[in-house]
């Protein structure tokens, strides 16, 4: 670094990184061996170092300096004492949002008054919060971090300091007259002779990535020893998507499980602490000694970061869907069974203490859970438990703002400290660095890939901050709030961008996910280029399969073929088994052969299945009471209500009784029990004006053989009508059912198809479904004769043979069958097609 001073301060961490780094490179190149760590920081972090200091020389008459944590919780405060009355406001979220406008306040030196902030509810409701925390700093002689430019100014004369400053691309008022009085020089960084600069449109952001990842690839080849930048605007909401594009397209091998010890890239945005899975088990287990959603209990039973053994946990597991409770806690019969250490820790600790107390509680609950223990930890699971420590000496810091709560309250106040601390592992010092465009300033690599450089987004749309006055903002200059402001900036990154590499790619896209781009007017001038880089078509390929870069399946295709089955057996999925070798062999040979499915969701109140169940079984209990239609029409409305409260009733109190009573399940019980009641009182009432029919069987389990197969299967419903035929009738409480489930090859419904060409030879004359649903209520019929019969009977006959036979081809009837599937990830349809399964999916949804 040219005139290098003592200490250099940066706008961001990424630009100390990358300066500590040239420096180091620097000292290499001229021969050094061994040379002291230059002193180079944020000046967030140089500021409060200082502060540190100065309270160090002086402590009794040093302001306190409160951390971020901290501070959000005085706003908090002020915004509850001034607007409790408010259900919908968020007031995490505002008190975040105010600290980011107070920032603004002081970083600009804004002088206002209260007429300033008067007309709009916001900037009002802010200055009110505002004042209340000014009295509480300066009643407890705090202060907050953004008037630390001022006080630092106040406290150290610029003989004290060896200062220099780099990269400040927008110098705010507040820093540039700290700058100024202690004489900081300003480092400016020379700029790269470019060689090459060209851009590209692209079709979405994927193709713009994968473009982005093969061009890095080919530099990185040419030049191993290249530094290479690519920057991505907004990169922390699509990191997860980047991080896979330049995996496929850098490291084809990470997807084999082939360990790699070093990444060739480095995603610059470091890790959100509470999505790292030990922290999140942490979380989870403290959790349980509150309340915690069932979900949630059951993402920890399967976490390695608890002491549960294998078995323990499957039953565990099987357990808790059975209650189907919506939250659990330590408390539940099982859970205390499997955790009765942590039980009993969570008994002893008192309801309301202070954070310093909570910190030691928290402490003591984990150990007792066995968080952390026996399983061997990696280096980076290593650094988040060490950064754990530092998040709970964070937390009880809260008690100078904050001196006793519940715990709810410092379980709120943690998982927030652990969702905004974001974990920055160890500098790796990647030749591939991706990065946010916001921190682009002051850069400089061998060669540079700026994407995302469309109209809508470059220059940055304006947004000013809703709780200080807009006319204030403008006046001050203030970022996005003019569109003037923000063309200027974006114009002036631009010709930075220009100049920071011997080659510079700048590209955009056409379109984004819901909507056409143009260009930025920004680099419109630049010379298009066409055509991709070396290996953009297989990487493109291999996005889109969601498997490997070869393109290849990573598992074996399941066979075709399975061993046959014996005849003499009767199969006890029913009709079940035809549907699916109809619907797809594979599906009925995963199903019924190697019994897969998945666990499926956790229900939320009456689940779908719980309710047809429920409808069947009250429609059951009706007509073994009224038995024929004459009896239905004889009834009065009001002995039709009666009957159908105590059949629905029955019905619930049969399907719930496996679940565990809660407040919930009770109010979701009564919901669904005058649901159902309206659904079959309508119901009756078509029943009413059918032709005259007895039933004469209802829910009867019976033993069909077809084509050789024996199954046993249950019809919901036959009535026989005055002429001595029959009508076999399926109830459906869910929406998609029509005629045509019985039409064609395939049919998808056989249920009904295979009663009638088995039951009492050429009696039934109809077949029908009973839709019973809270939008319609209607029989669907379909009259039968002997050539249709007699076309089911081959079909039935055909799929039984097959599935005995052990046909288990992956053939779905159309792709709207694997909508309704959930075995997609066992017969691997996607990697079959070369395509991402959730086009598969949602090809067959619109369908
Ligand atoms: S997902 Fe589709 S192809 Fe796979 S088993 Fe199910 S229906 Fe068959």
């Amino acid at each position: 670094l040219p005139g290098f001073a003592r200490t250099l301060v940066t706008p961001t961490i990424r630009l100390s990184r990358h300066q500590r780094r040239v420096y180091d490179l620097q000292q290499k190149r001229s021969g050094m061996l061994a040379w002291e760590s230059p002193d180079i920081l944020p000046v967030n972090g140089w500021l409060t170092r200082t502060w540190g200091d100065i309270a160090l020389r002086n402590p009794q008459a040093t302001p306190v300096l409160l951390d971020s944590s901290q501070e959000e919780a005085l706003w908090e405060e002020a915004i509850r004492s001034v607007r409790s009355d408010d259900p919908l406001l968020n007031v995490h979220q505002t008190a975040v949002a105010a600290v980011t406008a107070w920032d603004l306040l002081h970083r600009w030196e804004a002088s206002f008054t209260l007429s300033d902030f008067e007309g709009l509810e916001d900037t009002e409701a802010f200055f009110g919060w505002m004042t209340a925390v000014k009295a509480r700093l300066t009643a407890n002689g705090w202060i907050m971090s953004s008037e630390l430019y001022e006080a630092v100014g106040e406290h150290v004369r610029n003989s004290d300091v060896s200062l220099a400053y780099v990269g400040f691309d927008d110098l705010f008022p507040a820093a540039r007259r700290l700058f100024s009085k202690l004489k900081a020089t300003e480092e400016a960084l020379p700029f790269v002779q470019n060689h090459s600069l060209r851009r590209y449109l692209l079709h979405d952001q994927p193709d713009e990535w994968i473009q982005a990842a093969s061009w890095a690839r080919e530099r990185l080849s040419a030049d191993p020893a290249a530094r290479i930048g690519v920057a991505i605007p907004g990169l922390r909401g699509v990191a997860g998507t980047v991080e896979r594009i330049f995996d496929d397209v850098l490291h084809p091998s990470y997807s084999l499980g082939v360990p790699q010890t070093r990444r060739a890239f480095e995603l610059g945005i470091g890790i959100k602490f509470s999505e790292t899975p030990l922290i999140s088990a942490a979380l989870l287990i403290l959790g349980l000694a509150d309340e915690l959603k069932l979900s949630d209990a059951l993402t920890l039973l399967r976490s390695p970061f608890v002491r549960l053994k294998r078995d323990a946990r499957l039953k565990l597991d099987q357990e808790l869907r059975r209650q189907g409770l919506d939250t659990v806690s330590v408390y539940a019969t099982s859970l205390k069974a499997a955790f009765p250490d942590l039980a009993r820790e969570a008994d002893a600790f008192p309801k309301r203490q202070s954070p310093v107390r909570w910190s030691a509680t928290f402490s003591a609950l984990l150990k007792s859970a066995g968080w952390g223990n026996g399983e061997a930890l990696s280096e980076k699971e290593h650094h988040a438990l060490r950064q754990w420590q530092d998040l709970l000496s964070r937390f009880a810091r809260l008690g100078t703002v904050a001196p006793s709560m519940t715990l709810r309250q410092a379980l709120e106040r943690v998982g927030r400290l652990a969702s905004s601390t974001v974990l920055h592992l160890p500098d790796e010092d990647a030749p591939i660095q991706i990065f946010d465009l916001s921190e682009a300033s002051g850069l400089r690599f061998d060669a540079l890939w700026v994407s995302g450089l469309d109209a809508a987004a470059w220059p940055r749309p304006i947004q000013p901050n809703p709780f200080l006055p807009v006319r204030l903002q403008r006046e001050l200059g203030m970022p996005r709030s003019s569109p003037e402001r923000e063309f200027a900036q974006a114009q002036r990154l631009t010709e930075q961008l220009k100049r920071s590499a011997e080659e510079v790619v700048f590209s955009s896209t056409a379109q984004t996910r819901d909507e056409k781009r143009l260009v930025s007017p920004l680099i419109e001038h630049i010379p298009l280029s066409n055509g991709f880089a070396p290996g953009w078509q297989t990487a493109h390929a291999v996005f889109l399969s969601g498997s490997t870069t070869s393109g290849k399946a990573l598992v074996e295709r399941p066979p075709d073929v399975a061993p046959p089955l014996p005849r003499d057996i009767v199969h006890l999925g029913g009709t079940k088994i035809l549907e699916n070798q109809s619907a797809c062999p594979f599906k009925a040979f995963a199903a019924h052969r190697l019994n897969a499915r998945e666990l499926g969701e956790v229900p939320f109140g009456v689940s779908r299945l719980e309710r047809g169940s429920v409808a069947h079984d009250a429609l059951h209990h009706i007509w073994t009471e009224l038995k024929d239609r004459d009896t239905l029409n004889s009834k009065t409305l009001q002995q039709i209500d009666s009957l159908l409260e105590t059949a629905v009733n029955a019905g619930l109190e049969k399907q719930l009784v496996k679940r565990q009573r809660s407040k919930g399940i009770e109010r979701f019980r009564a919901l669904e029990s005058a649901r159902l009641r309206r659904v079959l009182l309508e119901w009756l009432d078509q029943e009413r004006s059918r032709p005259r029919f007895t039933v004469v069987q209802t829910e009867v389990q019976d033993e069909i053989a077809i084509g050789g197969m024996r199954l046993n299967v249950r019809a919901d419903r036959i009535d026989r009508y005055d002429d001595d035929s029959r009508a076999i009738l399926d109830y459906k409480t869910g929406n998609k059912i029509s005629k045509k489930s019985w039409e064609g090859e395939r049919p998808d419904a056989l249920q009904l198809p295979l009663y009638a060409v088995t039951h009492e030879a050429g009696r039934v004359s109809q077949i029908a479904f009973a839709k019973l649903t809270s939008e319609e209520t209607k029989l669907i019929p379909l009259s039968v004769d002997r050539a249709i019969l007699q076309n089911w009977r081959r079909i039935l006959e055909g799929l039984a043979e097959e599935y005995l036979s052990g046909h288990a081809e992956v053939s779905p009837k159309t792709s709207a069958t694997c909508v309704l599937c959930d075995l997609s990830s066992v017969c691997r349809i996607a990697e079959r097609n070369g395509r991402d399964v959730e086009d598969v999916i949602g090809d067959g949804a619109d369908e």
